[in-house]
């Protein structure tokens, strides 16, 4: 029988992250004060987050342990499988090998819990009570409403507008878990009524639920703040995903050539990838790295690498990032999870290092990709998802027509089963793509904050 799973024991999940910050050779651009435009120390970061996560952030040891704690929740869905594409290679007829790692077998349906699950537990650990925190297509609130359940913490959700009213089952799934969901602009903060009052209607964006959840952390001493992507100490807790792949691929005797992943803050592409670019940076691998975003919100092809705030009305501290404004609104597309004006500062520093290389897909081609890849493989991806997939079937569709033999790897993110509205929508043809919004986008460039 021809092997299509590499499976890794419960004792292979890996005993500390990895965090790329000891391998870079420069160093990130330190985050600034959003008043002072100085650069900050932790004690400024201390209303939002534990101490444990802010020395995460700014770390430059190799291997931070991983709490036995978190190893113990991580074992539910860890290690996570990883595929062998089989059937989809027929299909595209293509010489290519196809690797894929599932992370939509947590409980979840997503990488997100790998993070939600230690952010968590540092927070209990540290006295917290409640977090609070922002969700796009409801993958991010899910998760952190369930690791908040496992460890006795209350959460607090701001969604999206747009995704509350497309996607109720995911906002149901996070009230199952214990959280409390509230559409975002909501009238609940100052940040919210403001937006509320310039864009009556508005569809939301994850800058805007952002600000939101920051300032309501910030005004309460019992609650902290919780963010799903873009920060180094997030990045951080994905490279798990990283980690146990380069333990399977060994398994399957392969290497890959070439490592796809969606980006939408950067965290599941730095999942998989930073652990490969610590190789690569050794000049132990030789693999090309391919970010995927979305046409509708290009933030690493179009955007600018400046500083620039995390959020819509500028609580955040700044962080040098490709960034498309924080007053971009993106276009309401279905991977709500990629619907960010910015990009992990890491990952930005690591595609202006020339580690790895950017490129966009429409949302037709993505939902066409992900369907091509649901009656080969038999998963339905999550929307974001998609975008791994069509960069990884365009990258076997080369080595087609180079007629050359080809190892790819990508990472399937999560499922898509609380996102079938968005495939009924895109079967009924209600999708379209849309153009590269230059003009709002370069409004938003030309209100960047100025530093020196
Ligand atoms: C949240 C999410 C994303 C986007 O976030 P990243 O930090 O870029 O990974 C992508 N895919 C899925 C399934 C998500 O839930």
């Amino acid at each position: 029988m021809e092997t299509i799973q590499y499976n890794l024991p419960q004792d292979r999940i890996p005993e500390a992250w990895y965090n790329i910050q000891a391998d870079l050779p420069k160093p990130l651009a330190p985050p600034l004060h959003p008043g002072t435009l100085q650069p900050i120390g932790p004690d400024d970061l201390a209303p939002l987050f534990p101490m444990a996560l802010i020395m995460q952030e700014v770390s430059q040891e190799r291997d931070i342990e991983i709490p036995d704690p978190v190893r113990q929740v991580y074992a539910q869905w860890r290690p996570s499988p990883l595929f062998r594409a089989r059937r989809l290679e027929k299909a595209l007829d293509t010489p290519a090998k196809i690797y894929y790692k599932y992370e939509g077998v947590s409980p979840a349906g997503s990488h997100k819990p790998n993070t939600a699950v230690a952010q968590a537990y540092y927070n209990k650990m540290e006295g917290t009570k409640r977090l609070s925190t922002e969700t796009g297509a409801g993958q991010w609130g899910s998760s952190l409403a369930m690791a908040c359940a496992f460890f006795g913490l209350e959460c607090k959700v701001y969604m999206v507008r747009v995704s509350y009213d497309q996607k109720p089952y995911r906002r149901a799934l996070m009230e199952a878990f214990g959280a409390s969901v509230t559409a975002s602009p909501s009238i609940e903060t100052e940040s919210g009524r403001s937006i509320l009052a310039q864009f009556p209607g508005t569809n939301g964006s994850l800058g805007i639920a952002i600000s939101e959840a920051v300032e309501v952390a910030a005004k309460d001493p019992n609650t902290k703040y919780a963010l799903g992507s873009v920060l180094n100490h997030v990045l951080l807790h994905q490279t798990v995903i990283g980690l146990e792949t380069i333990e399977q691929m060994a398994l399957a005797g392969d290497e890959p050539d070439v490592i796809v992943g969606c980006t939408g803050g950067g965290s599941n592409f730095a999942g998989l990838v930073f652990p490969y670019l610590g190789q690569k940076i050794k000049g132990q691998s030789h693999a090309r790295v391919v970010a995927v975003e979305p046409a509708a919100c290009p933030s690493l092809t179009k955007g600018h690498f400046a500083y620039d705030f995390g959020d819509t009305s500028h609580l955040t501290p700044l962080v040098k990032m490709h960034t498309l404004g924080s007053t971009f609104i993106p276009p309401g597309i279905h991977a709500g999870g990629l619907r960010y004006h910015g990009m992990a500062p890491l990952v930005s520093h690591v595609l202006d290092l020339g580690l790895v290389e950017a490129t966009t897909v429409q949302q037709l081609d993505a939902f066409a990709a992900g369907i091509q890849f649901a009656r080969a493989e038999g998963i339905i991806p999550a929307p974001e998802a998609n975008h791994a997939v069509a960069g990884a079937i365009r990258e076997a569709l080369v080595a087609k027509e180079e007629g050359r033999e080809k190892t790819i790897l990508f990472n399937l993110c999560g499922h898509g089963h609380f996102d079938m509205q968005s495939y009924i929508n895109y079967q009924a043809g209600l999708l379209e793509n849309y153009e590269y919004p230059a003009e709002e986008i370069a409004m938003a460039l030309a209100g960047l904050p100025a530093v020196g």
